[in-house]
């Protein structure tokens, strides 16, 4: 069961509770209402000694979901568990538009314009923005568990090999499908680099077997320069024989293989700055932060026969994972929508003006993106209505409930259950 975030009058992080316990306290009012996603109580009263089980925060980066969970390292439950949908796409897009229509209007109107070129500077840890704000709403969430939540430790995935388990792996005949954590690495690796597919014939889509390239009885190496995958149909027709031999009517198969096979995999594919820059965050935490491989995951997940949902792999990174009980959790599903935008005037795809707005954001006290309540009480539209509201000058608003939009609601009726903060949730 997902359970309940507890911080006392001081906004000391307490133990989460069960939700029948986080009940009982609203209900004797020995609590209200901190916030509503992720749920958190505060209570009425200090509780500087009681004491508190540490917990560790775990995360999955990834481009589009980053997969978080809260993890009792001792117990091995799992207390809360998130996926943080980023918006680095809708990012790109946007600066791709702005770029397009900019050097549409230096072609039209500007061109006699000098050139300016070279001189821009990027600081030093520089990332794309699209990159950098997934980098920052993760930041954002490590440091409202850190408020919420008695986190004492963080893991995160930073790679998706670990090298150095690979450098020498220790493969002897059927043992990388056994299941141990280098042959699992190994695995992922060659599936990686030579693209899901038999290496002599090309075939998809069927179970590989690890196969050495120079024969270990002609004295090939365990090196993982000299592995590579086939299909058990031609695992078995290669046998002992030497590659040379076997490919000897295909020339070029032969050559692409033997140079793929020295290849490392491309950096971009198994270092990736993101995660990188991310480490750099965590670390400004002061909390100790453990990592681990994507290899590892995937290891710890399989093990304890977990299907695959960014929050479970979450919970499965690091060395540190233990047995995990995730009976009844329920992922938070965040979605990043940033903040609006600052535009006064928009466009439309020509470049062309669209529609002037005022940058007046708050109406009537609401903003858009706020999660309100309305109770109507009179008119057409009698009814409860909550969700994410649409804000209008005029204080009609329309807010976009689980059965769709309501349309007319005035501000009237409204309430404020959670203030906008640039996410939405669901669960
Ligand atoms: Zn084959």
């Amino acid at each position: 069961m997902s359970k309940v975030f507890v911080i006392d009058t001081d906004k000391r992080p307490l133990d989460p509770i069960h939700p029948a316990q986080a009940r009982q306290l609203l209900r004797n009012k020995k609590a209200s209402v901190l916030r509503r996603f992720p749920f958190t109580l505060i209570l009425k009263e200090s509780r500087p000694e009681s004491p508190v089980l540490p917990l560790r925060l775990k995360l999955d980066p990834g481009a589009k979901i980053t997969g978080i969970a809260l993890v009792n390292d001792a117990t091995g439950e799992v207390v809360f568990a998130a996926e943080l949908k980023h918006r680095g796409f809708a990012i790109r897009d946007a600066l791709t538009s702005r770029r397009q229509l900019r050097r549409s209007r230096r072609n039209r109107k500007t061109r006699y314009r000098q050139p300016r070129f070279l001189n821009r500077t990027r600081p030093q840890g520089w990332l794309a923005p699209s990159l950098q704000s997934r980098v920052d709403n993760i930041k954002t969430w490590v440091e409202k568990f850190v408020k919420t939540a008695p986190i004492k430790a963080i893991s995160q995935e930073l790679v998706r090999f670990n090298m150095q388990l690979m450098r020498n792996p220790d493969i002897q005949g059927e043992e990388y499908q056994q299941g141990t954590l280098c042959g699992y690495e190994t695995r992922e690796y060659l599936l990686e680099k030579w693209e899901r597919q038999c290496a002599y014939c090309g075939v998809k889509d069927v179970p590989f077997q690890i196969e050495h390239i120079q024969a270990r009885a002609k004295g090939g190496s365990n090196s993982i320069t000299n592995l590579t995958l086939s299909c058990s149909k031609c695992n078995i027709k290669k046998g002992t024989k030497d590659i040379k031999d076997f490919l000897k009517k295909e020339p070029s198969r032969l050559e692409n293989i033997l140079k793929q096979a020295k290849r490392p995999l491309a950096d971009a594919a198994a270092v990736n700055t993101t995660r990188f820059a991310l480490l750099e965050v965590l670390k400004e935490t002061e909390l100790s932060v453990e990592t681990g491989s994507g290899g590892l995951t995937k290891f710890n997940r399989s093990q304890q026969n977990l299907p695959k949902l960014h929050w479970l792999d979450a919970a499965c990174v690091g060395k540190s994972t233990p047995t995990l009980n995730i009976k009844g959790i329920k992922p938070l599903l965040i979605t990043a929508n940033g903040h609006g935008t600052r535009q006064i005037c928009g466009t439309d795809k020509f470049g062309f003006p669209k529609r002037h707005r005022t940058n007046k954001q708050i109406h009537y006290g609401f903003q858009t993106g706020d999660i309100v309540k309305a109770v109507v009480t009179s008119g057409k539209k009698i009814g409860e209505y909550v969700g994410r509201v649409f804000c209008r000058a005029t204080g009609n608003f329309d807010i976009a409930t689980k059965s769709g939009r309501v349309s007319g609601i005035s501000y009237k009726y409204c309430s404020a259950i959670h203030k906008k903060d640039g996410y939405s949730y669901e669960y």
